[in-house]
């Protein structure tokens, strides 16, 4: 998982969490020692046994903390080599039946440091035995990825004293490599309600044949929502490398306020608009049970980080929750004289689209007018199909392509019940010279999108945040 990186906070932080732990104890009866923590770490969190012990004292320091969910060592330093990515390699070479010996001793070393760092009394003989023998009879790929996980969940689980419950006993994929849900929760709960404490590693899980499957890159995060959502946790921490969210990009805005709570809808306006969170699929199990995402930092814990909430009463510190927009659009204007008084207009426009298989992003329309905006780069080889076509299906009287647009999404629970938030966007943006190229308000007046020039790009974002972050301070 990458998020963008935040700061320490400040007295708002403890405020919230003192709300949270409000809100646990009207829950019903969930007082001390009784609550069900999940809580998952990223790969950075566990790349060395320094980082391990900082774990360890995290989850010895809250008796609620039960089930663990361990990625493989990611990078210990910049330039260093995440153990999954080292499996993937040493992987190819077994699968090109060259030697791959040497590789593999690499990944053995960087557990071994581990192991010995945290003195425990455990070889790993057998178990790198066992992966180069699965390698030479080539395993697969999925396989070979998923021992990172399955590794650091046995030192774990030795470390911490608690079960270690192998992921492909009890994560589960259909015959189509789809995540089977259903089974997995049943077998799952059932297994882990026999479980005082148990470290069930991240990333992969069985196939119907007993095959290994891993989901895709950053998979981790799905199987934290996913034991969460079988031991109806009260919450799943997701552990990381930096504090939480942040209300906007700091490449763009230096030191940006951090998100305090965030709703899971605000979230998938803001990652849709490429801002990275979590996997995208880490969302659904728990979501869908009601249950709240804590991100936190494992070098610095004392910071509450961000929760992730299905509904909240809490307001936001700021109008908006957070902005986030992407470079490389085109818009694709069609005009037509009474284009609004003719049936299916829309669907033949979208058909010419969908049958070169594009996308469209958004489609902002007038009277007579018509705007589809699309990625540049799918678009831009297909354009001249596209617009044949849509001259052929809708007959319309023109057509104008402009490129090199922006889309910026200003995200925000609290815009439903603030008069004047699209007015104040676009003073804002005229006083910066800034010209809107177009304005589409979802209708759950959740997220205001505005398409500027990419050269505007920056500038828009930095005039949005000023006037509802920084005025506000
Ligand atoms: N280790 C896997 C990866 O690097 C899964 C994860 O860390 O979530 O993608």
């Amino acid at each position: 998982m990458r998020l963008w990186e935040t700061k320490s906070w400040g007295v708002s932080a403890w405020r919230w969490r003192d709300r949270f732990r409000s809100v646990y104890i009207i829950g019903g009866e969930r007082i001390r020692g009784i609550m069900r923590k999940v809580v998952k770490f990223g790969g950075s969190s566990l790349a060395s046994a320094e980082q391990f012990k900082k774990v360890g004292n995290i989850i010895h320091e809250d008796a609620e903390r039960k089930f663990v969910v361990p990625s493989a060592p990611g990078k210990r330093y910049d330039g260093d080599i995440k153990v999954t990515d080292m499996l993937y390699g040493c992987y190819a070479l077994a699968d090109a039946d060259q030697d791959f010996s040497a590789e593999l001793q690499a990944i053995r070393a960087r557990y071994q440091e581990i192991v010995d760092g945290l003195e425990l009394d455990l070889s790993l003989e057998e178990e790198f035995a066992v992966i180069g023998k699965m390698f030479g009879e080539k395993a697969g790929s999925n396989y070979a990825a998923s021992r990172g996980e399955y590794l650091n969940g046995i030192i774990m689980a030795q470390y911490l004293g608690y079960e270690f419950v192998d992921a492909a006993q009890v994560i589960f994929f259909d015959e189509e490599g789809n995540f089977d849900a259903d089974r997995t929760n049943e077998v799952l709960s059932a297994r882990l309600a026999g479980c005082e404490a148990a470290v069930i590693p991240g990333f992969y899980g069985a196939m119907p044949d007993g095959s290994v499957k891993t989901f895709s890159r950053g998979g981790s995060d799905i199987t934290g929502s996913i034991v969460a959502k079988a031991v109806k946790a009260d919450v799943y921490e997701n552990w990381t490398d930096v504090s939480g969210f942040l209300i906007a990009d700091p490449h763009i805005i230096e030191s940006p306020e951090s998100i305090d709570v965030i709703t899971y809808r605000e979230l998938r306006e803001l990652a849709y608009m490429g801002v990275p969170v979590l996997h995208e699929d880490a969302i659904f199990p728990v979501r869908q049970q009601g249950i709240p995402i804590n991100i936190r930092n494992t070098n610095a814990p004392e910071d509450d980080g961000t929760w992730i909430v299905g509904s909240t009463c809490q307001k936001s510190r700021f109008v908006i929750t957070g902005i986030a927009g992407k470079k490389g659009y085109c818009s694709v204007n069609i005009e037509k004289d009474m284009m609004n008084s003719e049936i299916g207009f829309g669907r033949k426009v979208l058909q010419a689209f969908e049958d070169s298989g594009i996308s469209f992003e958004h489609m902002p329309s007038g009277i007579d007018t018509l705007t589809v905006f699309v990625h540049q780069d799918e678009f831009i080889h297909k354009e001249q199909k596209v617009v044949a076509a849509i001259h052929r299906l809708a007959e319309p009287e023109s057509i104008e392509i402009e490129s090199d647009l922006a889309l910026i999404a200003v995200v925000g629970r609290g815009m439903k019940s603030t008069r004047g938030t699209a007015g104040r966007i676009f003073s804002a943006l005229a006083h910066n010279n800034i010209n809107v190229k177009m304005i589409d308000q979802g209708s759950s007046e959740l997220n205001i999108i505005i398409g500027v020039a990419n050269e505007d790009f920056e500038n828009a974002i930095r005039a949005v945040y000023d006037i509802f972050v920084i005025a506000q301070l």
